[in-house]
């Protein structure tokens, strides 16, 4: 794998991008699909720490504005509301959990995703007294910590360790969770933050290659790549500022997701051409990477892409067309070289 981590460019992105997202937005948006809060719940309080932490659960290989909305729809809904509650969960049979969670489209793998959504209510309910906050607590307020704990903490299940958090405990959940505490339910007592890596996803992993933080040449599954851009976001923001206080890699996580999800994303399937460059934010970085997928190597959809998908970063500018010419391939556009 001959890829590398451009760090001055890193921290140029991470400086405007970041910038860009708290003022005018990126490709005209700075809301995110965790945003809405349903009906009637105040920011904040224990129904919303409810909603965000059983909804984050789920929040993988899928649309996450169609689940938030799912998730609004199924809280305001008087007869599937008991969904967010733990104590309920826990007295509800999984049969009744997998019907429900259809009515408003809230799972999209209906028995698995009942599984999660039930375990993780229960573990709360029994373990927590119905109050993840008091999880938190008791990992000392140490990210790290709440991290460690949501992979190691276990209970017996028909004679078998089984985890209390599946999913939650994941490598783009957990710390997508922590943010969402953060930035969403205004839990500011986290400690160390800086210590959790920025969560990795498809939109997290195309904007970062879009802008060439990460670049070189490589031909295997995106999700091999997951590791380096997250040691990329770590080494990025080191020494930047957000306010009055140091910015660190869960701070790109929002900018780089609305780049992919209104940007990236429209590229062009075989050109690698984006329509979006002449008014893109990151048009700047953009322009200075030779970046491109080869379509007969990828199958990204609008909004999601399989992890296992191959993916191609090309190399530098300069080796690009002679590289593409002689291959025979279609030649990609690259973004603000074109005559
Ligand atoms: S120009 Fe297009 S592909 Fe490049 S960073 Fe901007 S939105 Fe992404």
């Amino acid at each position: 794998m001959a890829v590398s981590v451009d760090v001055h460019r890193g921290m140029e992105v991470a400086e405007s991008l970041h910038h860009a997202f708290s003022t005018v937005g990126i490709h005209g948006h700075n809301d995110m699909p965790e945003d809405l809060l349903p009906a009637g719940v105040d920011r904040g309080s224990p129904d919303h720490v409810a909603f965000v932490t059983l909804t984050v659960s789920i929040d993988y290989q899928r649309n996450a504005s169609a689940l938030w909305e799912s998730a609004r729809r199924t809280f305001e809904d008087s007869d599937s509301r008991y969904l967010f509650d733990f104590r309920a969960l826990h007295e509800t049979p999984l049969s009744k959990v997998v019907a429900d969670m259809q009515r408003h489209q809230l799972s999209r793998k209906p028995k698995k995703d009942a599984l999660t959504w039930r375990a993780i209510g229960v573990t709360f309910f029994e373990k927590w007294q119905g109050d993840p906050v008091a999880f938190l607590q008791d990992c000392g307020w140490e990210a790290p910590c709440v991290l460690e704990r949501l992979g190691s903490d276990k209970h017996l299940e028909a004679g078998r360790l089984a985890s209390d958090f599946p999913y939650l405990k994941g490598p783009k959940i957990g710390p997508l969770w922590l943010r969402m505490l953060r930035d969403n339910v205004s839990i500011d007592r986290l400690r160390h933050l800086e210590r959790v890596p920025i969560p990795v996803d498809v939109h997290i992993a195309r904007a970062t290659l879009a802008v060439g933080v990460v670049r070189g040449s490589y031909s295997g599954s995106l999700g091999e790549l997951f590791g380096t851009i997250r040691k990329a976001w770590f080494e990025s923001v080191r020494g930047l500022r957000v306010g009055q206080r140091e910015m660190i890699a869960l701070d790109m996580d929002e900018p780089l997701w609305h780049l992919s999800r209104y940007g990236c994303t429209n590229r062009h399937k075989q050109t690698g051409q984006c329509p979006l460059l002449p008014t893109c934010e990151a048009r700047e970085f953009a322009s200075r990477v030779a970046s491109a997928w080869r379509a007969r190597t990828l199958r990204w959809t609008r909004d999601v892409a399989p992890v296992g998908a191959k993916v191609i970063v090309t190399p530098p500018v300069r080796n690009l067309r002679s590289s593409y010419r002689s291959s025979g391939m279609p030649q990609p556009m690259i973004p603000g070289s074109q005559p």
